[in-house]
């Protein structure tokens, strides 16, 4: 890319330009089978019918959007469950385009993809308590194999200290995620 363009608004698309879908919202739900879930965040009008079926243990969602510049479009996630290192269970969005385990995906030129895949970059990555959690995480999962693994050269006890480090930043984000919501959209996540 380049040229006069690009200098505006810096290089990069943000992420908070797209509406997303985060695993959180279903997270707060309890996974229910069937949810409409109207995601007005950053002046998004969206609505979302989302339909959840186990397949062999593994979860698939079926996600309807409208929006209404785009009309209807449809998409099927597949969710991964992984296990914590302190007991429980979180879940993710597999990329529908790479596979990662995400928190969060993006409906960017009418797909669903992570952040990564519509390289989006966060907007105030330094005023953004929320946006500097995800990044510590992603950068501490970085020096991990997949699937949060030991790399093979790795010492345990620097694995170790990783994954303390990112349960740290996990209890972090939580909180600062829980504060940020708007109050609408926590009465219909978590009604009374
Ligand atoms: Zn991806």
């Amino acid at each position: 890319m380049g040229g006069s363009r690009s200098g505006r608004y810096g290089r990069h698309h943000r992420v908070e330009h797209y509406p997303q879908l985060n695993v959180r919202e279903l997270a707060g739900v309890g996974f229910l089978h069937s949810l409409v879930l109207h995601n007005t965040w950053h002046q998004f009008e969206i609505a979302a019918r989302i339909e959840m079926t186990e397949i062999d243990g593994e979860h698939r969602i079926t996600i309807d959007i409208k929006q209404p510049e785009r009309g209807i479009f449809g998409c099927t996630v597949w969710l991964i469950r992984r296990p914590m290192r302190f007991g429980g269970a979180r879940s993710f969005f597999k990329c529908p385009f790479c596979s990662r385990p995400c928190e969060a995906l993006f409906i960017y030129r009418g797909a669903f993809r992570c952040r990564i895949c519509a390289d989006l970059k966060y907007l105030s990555q330094t005023r953004d308590p929320l946006s500097r959690q995800h990044d510590a995480i992603a950068k501490l999962r970085g020096r991990l194999a997949s699937d949060d693994e030991k790399p093979k050269r790795m010492r345990w006890a620097t694995y170790d200290a990783i994954l303390d480090k990112m349960s740290g930043r996990q209890q972090r984000l939580d909180s600062v995620w829980l504060a940020s919501i708007p109050k609408s959209l926590m009465c219909r996540l978590f009604p009374e």
